[in-house]
């Protein structure tokens, strides 16, 4: 699968870069001085390299972990984000990757106790608020975890720190090292989640809806909370169709009164972003309507917003209680 595998020399002796260069024996190895060199080149074209990526192994030197944007959270008090990963094996086509990055390569940060340090001390920092910490904001949290096994040896930091979550936000069936271990309380396994419809013509090489639920029954019956992510919502002519009949599957398959929490959220993108995908995926229906711009920012119009999100919250709220209910304005 990885053909090529870029290594910053700082890191070249770093175990978990042996660890990863024993498993793609085959692959070609370049040494580089700083991820940048590979990952920022101009004239890159990310649809053609999403094709067959490289693979570059960095050490993250700063911006570990971040504060979140005031609209999101799941209850918590403190709201963080953090990436090991940039970019992802699937190409969903409304993915703000594709318009932020120049490069489809994958960059994976091995040096993942700089990020478990960074948290360690944001939770102690707060000793009585619930902070949450929110995994996969340039990537997906365990579509590659075979791989990058960054799960594996992230969860034990968790339960040491009592007033710390951590969200995994995924749309992978790559469950199975989370089956094969001991549950961790303060963890929610986060689904986006789309009807088939949008998976099929939007999410590919993503699992369908009906493998993600699988996954995550698998797991509900394991114990872990579950989060259900309908983020973003995509309009289409029969939306509401589309959208009450996942909302009907998944909940027929799954025990709503363990779901730790929904959230939702509409189409949006920065300006600058939506129009870099324009000019990959020219032809793409998506892009054509009705969207619009707006103070930077390419949206559906308000009231097709208001509508979709107002049709969704209501349906949503057949199945869970308002607490556990996090709609993003
Ligand atoms: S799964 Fe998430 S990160 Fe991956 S391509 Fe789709 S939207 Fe982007």
């Amino acid at each position: 699968m990885i053909q090529t595998i870029y290594i910053e020399k700082e890191i070249i002796d770093h175990p978990r870069v042996e660890q990863l260069l024993a498993r793609f024996k085959s692959a070609e190895k370049i040494v580089c001085d700083h991820y940048g060199e590979i990952f920022n080149r101009k004239a890159q074209n990310f649809r053609f390299q999403k094709k067959n990526p490289a693979l570059i192994l960095a050490k993250k030197h700063k911006g570990y972990v971040l504060p979140s944007p005031d609209a999101y959270g799941i209850g918590g008090d403190k709201n963080y984000y953090f990436s090991h990963m940039m970019n992802c094996i699937y190409d969903c086509r409304y993915c703000f990757l594709q318009g932020m990055y120049r490069s489809a390569n994958y960059v994976l940060f091995v040096n993942y106790e700089d990020t478990h340090n960074e948290i360690r001390r944001i939770a102690n920092e707060h000793p009585d608020k619930i902070c949450h910490f929110f995994s996969g904001y340039d990537c997906d949290s365990l579509a590659l975890e075979p791989v990058t096994q960054f799960v594996e040896n992230t969860l034990p930091l968790f339960d040491e720190l009592a007033n710390a979550w951590i969200e995994l936000r995924t749309k992978s069936t790559q469950v199975r090292s989370l089956l094969d271990r001991p549950v961790v309380k303060n963890c929610v396994v986060a689904f986006s989640l789309s009807p088939d419809n949008i998976v099929k013509n939007l999410e590919d090489k993503t699992p369908s809806l009906q493998k993600r639920i699988e996954a995550m029954k698998k797991l509900q019956d394991k114990g872990w909370a579950l989060g259900l992510r309908f983020d973003p919502l995509i309009y289409s002519d029969n939306y509401q169709q589309s959208y009450s009949e996942m909302f009907q599957q998944v909940f027929d398959a799954i025990s709503s009164d363990k779901v730790h929490s929904i959230s939702l959220g509409n189409f949006r993108m920065p300006e600058k972003f939506f129009k870099n995908m324009i000019k990959l995926y020219p032809d793409e229906k998506m892009f054509a309507g009705p969207l619009l711009e707006k103070d930077g920012m390419t949206s559906y119009p308000d009231h097709l917003e208001y509508e979709m999100m107002s049709f969704c919250e209501q349906k949503i709220l057949d199945f869970i209680p308002a607490e556990r209910f996090f709609p993003c304005h």
